[in-house]
């Protein structure tokens, strides 16, 4: 009963308020919990003991620890990162631990979980260390560290982040080991997703479970949500909604197979729109400041000069929420060209004006959240796409909203589909004309038609180099998709080949930093690199654990505007699985 003798130790820390004493909480009592948490499936149970243990946190603790709870360390809005690679916790525990880096590497491959290697060769280090003076980590003191760790950036960072975290970890017990370093790997594995964490803020502090799910959606903060439920209820919960300035968490579109199909999702008549390809982009602005964020929440801004300075001048209102995609066009021709030119604008961080003038942005606008002082979520499409019409005054095509169409007819969807493929774009989106906005929802209220089958976004989890002229370069990606029930990686394959030397340079760039363990010309990789791969049929398979396969994948692109988070679930492939008999038919129709 962990929980419950929790209080036992806690030390007074501050009066706040008079008359109320605040404590902090020791990290060993979140890693009872955690714990606690791993021994049980059901949701409904783990619901039940993170109620009640947030019960009697204070708020600050309440805050940090319903963020660890869903295996974040930073609200998910927030784009700070601390920055520690796999290699580098991997030199830390070598470090304290009195092992080579190779021995610490052997440990990972034996166990799959660099959290588990830690717990083991720490539980065996010197006793005799100067942290046996120390005092116990509180959950504030981790959290601290955290944000040191995301505050140090450029030269000799990374020394200085290798020398913190030793001395974090030497502070550490061994658990407690194991979870700072599954929370700095993203690789929480307690099954309290936002979800969970979601009903046991309802429980705990006797607010609806709805009104928690919402608050959660609209601040995109799952600690702050925790905060007010405790310190405000349900008018604090009711009153938080998004803001400019504080990215929201893109709605995601379904697949449907055809015109016929999108029509009866949508009741007959929707809106159709051009599917551009390219990166989705959130435009924020607040008065005179305007910021641009990807959809993994990262600040595009200095990144993207010509579509900001595009924006101020085609926007006509004070502060406003736009979710639009940017696509990139030939500066000559102003035709749209392929998506790698996005990516290479996206990445580039230095001599970026140069890079703006070789290959020019343009946004395509096709939704308004916000808009002066007003969240217009809860507000029906059609009346969102006349206000975005409204705001959004193009002066030429650098920014002007996506191409609209309202149709209840499957011909005149496969004619508008037929011009959008011709125009080199990737197909139609359709969208419900009465329905809202559900940040991160991946609904029916807009669902997209692709010419092809789909494509999947998919991690890489392992790799290997090749050989003979390509021996320095990695040339084959294992690849998997999430397992949320067991929340782990499910590989579905290996893909090689469909890539040019300069991607396969790039990628190999790019994995490098994320190798936490070698065998031979294998290496296993940190889960981080998002590939979107074409194939030609899902097949069910024993040979893989997620039980499917994909025949003949090839890599399309590797999408660096998205992250893991991002990437295809089980349940989604065994939807594409069926779908796919489905889309035996012509496309479109
Ligand atoms: P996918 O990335 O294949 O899941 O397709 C959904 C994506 O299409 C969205 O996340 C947007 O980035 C992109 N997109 C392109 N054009 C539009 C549009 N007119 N409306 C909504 N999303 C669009």
């Amino acid at each position: 009963m962990a929980i419950r003798s929790r209080l036992s130790h806690r030390t007074p820390l501050l009066l706040s308020t008079p008359g109320r004493i605040d404590y902090a909480m020791y990290f060993k009592e979140l890693v009872s919990l955690f714990d606690e948490l791993s021994a049980y499936s059901s949701r409904l149970k783990k619901a039940e003991i993170i109620a009640g243990f947030l019960t009697g946190a204070s708020e600050d603790d309440i805050e940090i620890v319903c963020t660890f709870l869903t295996g974040r360390i930073f609200p998910a809005w927030d784009t700070r990162d601390i920055g520690v690679a796999g290699k580098t916790l991997v030199k830390v525990i070598a470090n304290i631990s009195g092992k080579s880096s190779e021995e610490v590497v052997e440990s990972y491959r034996d166990t799959g979980h660099l959290g588990i290697t830690a717990e083991r060769l720490l539980g065996k280090k010197v006793a005799m260390s100067l942290a046996a003076f120390e005092e116990d980590l509180t959950v504030a003191d981790l959290y601290r560290h955290f944000e040191e760790l995301a505050a140090m950036t450029g030269k000799g960072s990374a020394q200085k982040k290798q020398r913190m975290l030793s001395r974090l970890l030497s502070r550490a017990a061994p658990r407690e080991a194991y979870y700072v370093v599954s929370l700095a790997t993203r690789n929480l594995l307690i099954g309290s997703k936002e979800g969970v964490t979601e009903d046991a803020i309802a429980q705990s502090f006797s607010v609806p479970a709805d009104a928690v799910r919402r608050a959660w959606m609209l601040a995109n903060d799952i600690g702050l949500v925790a905060r007010i439920a405790k310190t405000e209820g349900l008018p604090g919960l009711q009153a938080l909604n998004i803001e400019p300035m504080r990215p929201v968490r893109p709605m995601l579109a379904q697949n449907v197979a055809g015109a016929t199909e999108a029509l009866d999702v949508m009741g007959g008549r929707a809106a159709f729109e051009t599917k551009y390809d390219g990166a989705r982009i959130q435009v924020h602005k607040a008065g005179p400041e305007i910021k641009l964020f990807s959809r993994k929440m990262e600040d595009l801004t200095e990144a993207l000069p010509d579509i900001r300075a595009a924006v101020s001048e085609s926007v006509h209102a004070d502060s406003l929420i736009l979710d639009c995609e940017a696509i990139a066009v030939d500066r000559h021709t102003g035709k749209v060209i392929p998506f790698q030119n996005v990516l290479n604008r996206i990445r580039r961080k230095y001599r970026v004006r140069e890079l703006s003038d070789q290959i020019p942005m343009q946004l395509r606008p096709f939704d308004i959240l916000y808009s002066d002082g007003e969240s217009l979520v809860d507000r029906p499409f059609v009346e969102r796409r006349a206000l975005l019409e409204k705001t959004v005054v193009p002066l030429d095509k650098r920014c002007t909203p996506s191409e609209f169409k309202i149709l209840d007819d499957p011909e005149a969807v496969a004619a508008f589909f037929k011009q959008s493929i011709d125009a080199g774009h990737e197909g139609l989106m359709a969208k419900d004309l009465n329905a809202d906005y559900s940040p991160g929802i991946r609904g029916r209220k807009m669902v997209k038609l692709k010419e092809t089958l789909e494509s999947l976004d998919l991690v890489v989890i392992a790799a290997e180099y090749g050989h003979g002229r390509k021996a320095g370069w990695i040339t084959s990606y294992e690849l998997a998709a999430r397992d949320e029930v067991n929340e782990q990686w499910a590989p579905v394959g290996r893909v090689s080949g469909g890539v040019s030397d300069e991607q396969l340079r790039e990628l190999t760039e790019q994995i490098k930093p994320l190798i936490v363990g070698e065998h031979g010309r294998m290496v296993d990789v940190e889960p981080q690199i998002v590939l979107e791969v074409k194939f030609n049929e899902i097949q069910k398979s024993p040979n893989y654990a997620s039980g499917f396969a994909l025949r003949f994948p090839r890599i399309v692109r590797i999408r660096d505007d998205k992250g893991p988070d991002d990437a295809e679930t089980l349940e989604r492939l065994d939807a594409l699985y069926r779908l796919q008999f489905k889309l035996k038919e012509p496309a479109a129709t």
